[in-house]
C-alpha cells in the first residue's frame, strides 16, 4: 500500500455555547481541519487536527511531497520522515504528524479489516468512561446557557449527568478570582453527592493560590487538581497537598516524562493523542507511567469524531487506565462523522469496532460544516470575546467580574 494523495478540509461545528477558559474562550464553536489521506488501493485513512484553519490545511498540504509514496504500515519511519527530533525544533510538525498517524492506523485497520485497537495489542474495554467537562459559558446565540453563577454550574452538571450518566466532573476554571471558583467548586461537590470531582484553571493560579485552593476543597472528593499552577518546579511545590496533582501542559513529550520521573512533580499525567503526536507514542507513553506507578488520563483538546475515535482506541487498550477520559465532545451540537455525535451510555462511549478507526465522514455533513467555515472563519482562541482588548498574565491576576453578565461582543 502506498499514499497516492493527502487532502485537508477545514470544518468549524457549533457548541451549545461560549466555552471560558484562561486564556480566553471557544467560541461557540470549534475549528478542526479533516485529514484524507489516500492509499493507491483507493482506501482513505482519515485525522483530525485543530485550531488554525487556512493555516492548518496549508501545513497539511504541505506535507505532500514527504508522503506520496511512502507505505502506511511504515509508521516508525514516517515520524523520522516528517517530524525527527532534531528538525522538529524548527518545524514544530508533532501535531501534523498525529493527523497523519491517525490516518495512517485508520488505512492500515481498513487494509486488514480489523479496528486501531487490534493494531495496538487488542481492547481490554469495549467503553471507555468519560468525565463530564463543566465550563463557566457565556450565553448561546439564543440567548440561552449561561454558567457564571454557582446555581447555574451545579443545575449545568445535574442536568449533564441526567444526560449522559457522569460520575466524574471536571471544572475548568482560571476565568473568575480563586475564591469565587472555589465558592463555584463546593457548589458542583454539594450538588453531586458520591461523585467525583477534578479542578483545571490551565496553570492561572500562583503556587500560594493554587496552595491556598487545595487547602480549602481537601475535604472533598477530588481526583486530581490539574495544573493548578505553572511549570514542574510550580507543581513540584504543590505535592505537599495531599491532593493528586495533574498536567496536560508540562509534561506533553518524552523529555518531560522523563523529568518527571527522575523529579517528581505531578502524580497523573493527561495523555493528548495530538500533543504526543499520535496514538502510538501514547500508548508508549503510558507504558512507561505503568512502570513508574504514575497514573494516566485522557486528555481532549477539543474534538469531532475522528478525534474521539483515537481518544477511544487508545483508552480501549490501556491497562492502567484508572480514570475516566476527558471530552468537550458533549458540547457539540453535531459531529461530522456518518451518523452524527456517538452518544454517552452512562458517562461512557462504546469504542468502535468498525474497521480501522470505525468512523467515515458525513459527506453531507463536511460539505455543510466547510460552508460555515468558509461564513465564519476562525477566531483567537486565546481572547475572550466578552472582553475585547484583554489578555491574561501568567500566574493572572486580571479575572472576570462574576457579577458581570457578560455577553459576546
Ligand atoms: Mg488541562
Amino acid at each position: 500500500m502506498r499514499i497516492v494523495d493527502i487532502r485537508a478540509t477545514t470544518v468549524t461545528v457549533p457548541l451549545e455555547a461560549p466555552l471560558r477558559h484562561s486564556n480566553g474562550a471557544h467560541w461557540g464553536r470549534f475549528v478542526r481541519t479533516i485529514v484524507e489521506v489516500e492509499a493507491d488501493n483507493g482506501l482513505v485513512g482519515l485525522g483530525e487536527l485543530g485550531g488554525g484553519g487556512e493555516s492548518a490545511e496549508a501545513a497539511v498540504v504541505g506535507l505532500r511531497e514527504y508522503l506520496l509514496g511512502h507505505d502506511p504500515f511504515a509508521l516508525e519511519a514516517l515520524r523520522f520522515a516528517i517530524a525527527n527530533p532534531t528538525a522538529s525544533l524548527y518545524n514544530n510538525r508533532t501535531q501534523l504528524l498525529a493527523a497523519v498517524e491517525f490516518a495512517c492506523l485508520d488505512l492500515i485497520g481498513q487494509h486488514l479489516n480489523v479496528p486501531v485497537y487490534d493494531l495496538l495489542g487488542g481492547k481490554l474495554r469495549d467503553r471507555v468512561p468519560f468525565a463530564s467537562y463543566l465550563f463557566f459559558r457565556l450565553p448561546g446565540a439564543d440567548g440561552t446557557g449561561e454558567v457564571r453563577t454557582p446555581e447555574q454550574l451545579a443545575e449545568h452538571a445535574r442536568d449533564l449527568k441526567r444526560q449522559h450518566g457522569f460520575t466524574v466532573h471536571k471544572l475548568k476554571g482560571g476565568v473568575f478570582p480563586p475564591e469565587y471558583e472555589l465558592e463555584c467548586y463546593r457548589a458542583l461537590a454539594g450538588a453531586l453527592p458520591g461523585d467525583r470531582l477534578r479542578y483545571d484553571p490551565n496553570a492561572a493560579l500562583s503556587v500560594a493560590q493554587a496552595w491556598r485552593f487545595g487547602k480549602a476543597v481537601a475535604d472533598l472528593p477530588n481526583e486530581y487538581l490539574e495544573d493548578p499552577t505553572w511549570g514542574l518546579n510550580g507543581m513540584r511545590q504543590l505535592r505537599d497537598l495531599g491532593i493528586p496533582l495533574a498536567t496536560n501542559t508540562v509534561v506533553v513529550n518524552f523529555e518531560q516524562l522523563a523529568t518527571n520521573v527522575r523529579d517528581p512533580s505531578v502524580d497523573v499525567v493527561l495523555l493528548d493523542t495530538t500533543f504526543w503526536g499520535g496514538i502510538r507514542p501514547c500508548v508508549k507513553a503510558a507504558a512507561v507511567c505503568d512502570t513508574f506507578q504514575l497514573g494516566v488520563a485522557v486528555h481532549s483538546s477539543g474534538e469531532l469524531g475522528i478525534q474521539l475515535a483515537t481518544m477511544l482506541h487508545l483508552g480501549a487498550v490501556l491497562p492502567n487506565l484508572t480514570y475516566a477520559a476527558d471530552a468537550h465532545y458533549h458540547h457539540l451540537r453535531d459531529d461530522i462523522i456518518a451518523g452524527g455525535k456517538m452518544p454517552y451510555v452512562d458517562g461512557a462511549i462504546t469504542v468502535p469496532s468498525g474497521p480501522g478507526l470505525g468512523v467515515r465522514l458525513d459527506p453531507q455533513r463536511v460539505a455543510q460544516y466547510a460552508e460555515l467555515y468558509r461564513e465564519l472563519r476562525g477566531y483567537p482562541y486565546d481572547r475572550d470575546p466578552a472582553r475585547p482588548g484583554w489578555y491574561p498574565l501568567v500566574p493572572n491576576d486580571r479575572w472576570a467580574d462574576p457579577a458581570d453578565p457578560a455577553v459576546m461582543a
